[in-house]
């Protein structure tokens, strides 16, 4: 289930543009607007929740299919030699959208 409210819910229904890279019946995966990296992308499920502690079954069926395509998608998209994930969570770590997404980091060597 998708929110109206959501900058990221927009983009899955190409309300709001985003440059996409891969996309399937469960996930988006597009480039960071402000990139960390030389490769900064977000994936994201085709479902509204912010937090892990608000995942249901369908969330987490579609998470788990994520962590599954995102090798291949990275690899695709100029991390052959490896990547980072990052999923902020709340406001601690600097949760700026409410939309669960996976930062995909790469294409050069990162620092810790
Ligand atoms: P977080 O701080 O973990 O919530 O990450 C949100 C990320 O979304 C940030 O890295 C932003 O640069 C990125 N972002 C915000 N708006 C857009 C957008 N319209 N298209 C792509 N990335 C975006």
């Amino acid at each position: 289930m998708l929110n109206d409210n959501c900058l990221f819910c927009k983009i899955i229904q190409g309300k709001i543009p985003s440059s996409k890279v891969y996309e399937d019946e469960y996930m988006l995966v597009f480039k960071d607007i402000e990139p960390k990296a030389k490769v900064h992308l977000l994936a994201v499920p085709k479902t509204h929740f912010a937090l892990l502690s608000d995942m249901d079954g369908e969330g987490a069926k579609m998470l788990a299919h994520i962590f599954k395509k995102i090798p291949e998608v990275a690899a695709a998209n100029g991390c052959e030699k490896g990547y980072r994930l990052v999923i902020n969570q709340g406001e601690d770590a600097g949760q700026t959208v409410h939309h669960l997404h996976v930062h995909i980091l790469g294409g050069q060597t990162l620092d810790w």
